[in-house]
């Protein structure tokens, strides 16, 4: 079994906050967003392909725009936790029905949790994030120690 140690790190006051909803909850995470848009505008959002396209075309939100989910934009976000470069995951996944990138989504859920990501599924739990007193402030956070992860594979 694997046991990882942690360090320290300090997560900035302007999140960076990625966005993806599956087809059938993206109207879901529109108005959610529509109603959160003054503390989402405060920070750095970025999206996969349709989930971004909708965000900036129907609610003027400036979002960097992945590739579409089903076509890889899900493993890019999971790549830039590994790297990161994303604080924080509002993933408004369908719980009524597999997608076809399902392997790609748990490898995100996975990956968050690996690098200790706040992650909303659904409104509500979208809701406590953003009302957070952490959103808009640096704070310390305990993320994997890859040096001492990677010195006890020698
Ligand atoms: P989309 O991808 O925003 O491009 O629709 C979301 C997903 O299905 O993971």
């Amino acid at each position: 079994m694997t046991r990882i140690a942690y360090v320290d790190a300090t997560l900035p006051a302007r999140k960076r906050i990625a966005l993806v909803a599956h087809d059938h909850c993206k109207e879901h995470l529109l108005a959610w967003a529509d109603r959160q848009r003054e503390r989402l505008a405060r920070h750095e959002l970025i999206a996969t392909g349709t989930t971004g396209m909708l965000l900036d075309r129907r609610l003027g939100l400036a979002v960097e725009s992945l590739i579409s989910g089903p076509l890889g934009g899900d493993q890019q976000i999971g790549a830039r936790i590994a790297e990161r470069r994303i604080d924080l995951l509002v993933f408004f996944w369908d719980p009524f029905e597999s997608q076809p990138h399902d392997p790609d989504i748990k490898a995100l859920l996975r990956v968050a949790a690996v690098w200790n990501i706040p992650v909303a599924s659904n409104e509500s739990s979208a809701d406590y994030l953003l009302s957070s007193p952490l959103l808009d402030q640096a704070h310390a956070c305990r993320v994997p120690d890859y040096d001492s992860y990677l010195a006890g594979r020698r």
